[in-house]
């Protein structure tokens, strides 16, 4: 087996070599402890049958141990300094692909087609920090059907995503995730095991597709919309919130006084006290009492 490139002293070396300089910009921590790797790779239960995609290889720490467990690897980059580099770390491995693209900009179900045998798809990655979330709807709005993630990042939005309701980590972002996936944080990862170290500790999250999403709902975008207007505001009351968001007419009002009344929801609750079920009856409410 090939010298692990995540450990302190290979990783400096390869630095060196390229004469690589970090950009804060683009988020570039690079893990250098090949037990959290490959900690990682068992969360992920990744075997020679599943094809992953990583967002940002960097110089290839995490890329060689999902190499080495999977069956192939589609990586994509943005920082163009990192392509010769990769062509150089990764050149042991005959079963990845780095593709040099913002994966915001990335059509994934066609760059996919590069796996050459179905599998289980995972996507596994130590983030950007400065773009979790976009990233994240990103590819949980893709056609493409990622059976599961698991990825780094800041422990705070790991909390966001993972939240249950009632309490203060519980929002917008934890419904819009937890509504495809099941959400849990796996383990914690302390910020010394980066060069160069970011300001907070890490979270593993671990996100595995729901057979069927978790509420039914009648209209999936207006569902997020609810959701997202019940927490423009935290401290207000769900009235409030709605009343900001669909207008204050007699109309709208009468309209949102019956959706409630018919979801029994008391709207001096606050959006955070919602379920995911109460949020989907109300949802469902409101679409069938339109006008
Ligand atoms: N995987 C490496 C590791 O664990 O050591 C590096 C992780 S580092 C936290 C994030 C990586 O994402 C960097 O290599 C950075 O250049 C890359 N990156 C930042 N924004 C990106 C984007 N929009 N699309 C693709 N890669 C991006």
């Amino acid at each position: 087996m090939n010298k692990d490139i995540a450990t302190p002293s290979r990783t400096r070396e390869i630095l060196q070599k390229h004469g690589f300089s970090f950009k804060k910009s683009l988020g570039q921590n690079f893990l250098t402890e090949p037990n959290i790797l490959k900690k990682i790779v068992a969360t992920a239960e990744i075997d020679e049958q599943t094809n992953v995609i990583e967002v940002g290889p960097g110089i290839g720490a995490l890329t060689e141990h999902l190499a080495r467990a999977a069956h192939q690897v589609l990586a994509f980059e943005i920082d163009d300094r990192l392509i010769p580099v990769l062509a150089d770390t990764l050149s042991p491995y005959d079963n990845i692909k780095v593709v040099h693209k913002d994966i915001l900009q990335v059509d994934l179900k066609k760059e996919t087609e590069y796996f050459d045998q179905s599998g289980p798809i995972k996507v596994v990655a130590n983030l950007p920090y400065y773009i979790t979330t976009p990233i994240m709807m990103h590819i949980l709005a893709s056609d493409l059907i990622v059976d599961e993630l698991v990825v780094m990042m800041q422990r705070e939005v790991a909390d966001r995503i993972s939240a249950k309701p009632g309490t203060k980590a519980y929002g917008s972002l934890s419904i819009a995730v937890q509504y495809y996936m099941e959400a849990t944080t796996a383990f914690i990862v302390p910020k010394t095991v980066f060069i160069p170290q970011p300001n907070v500790d890490s979270a593993i999250l671990r996100l595995v597709r729901r057979k069927i999403p978790a509420v039914e709902v009648t209209n999936e975008t207006e569902f997020f919309k609810l959701t997202k207007a019940a927490f423009i505001l935290r401290r207000k009351t769900l009235w409030n919130n709605l009343l900001n968001s669909y207008g204050k007419d007699e109309a709208t009002k009468l309209w949102l006084e019956n959706s409630l009344q018919q979801a029994e929801i008391d709207p001096k609750r606050r959006g955070e006290t919602l379920s995911l079920e109460e949020f989907a009856r109300l949802s469902n409410a409101l679409e069938a009492n339109k006008q």
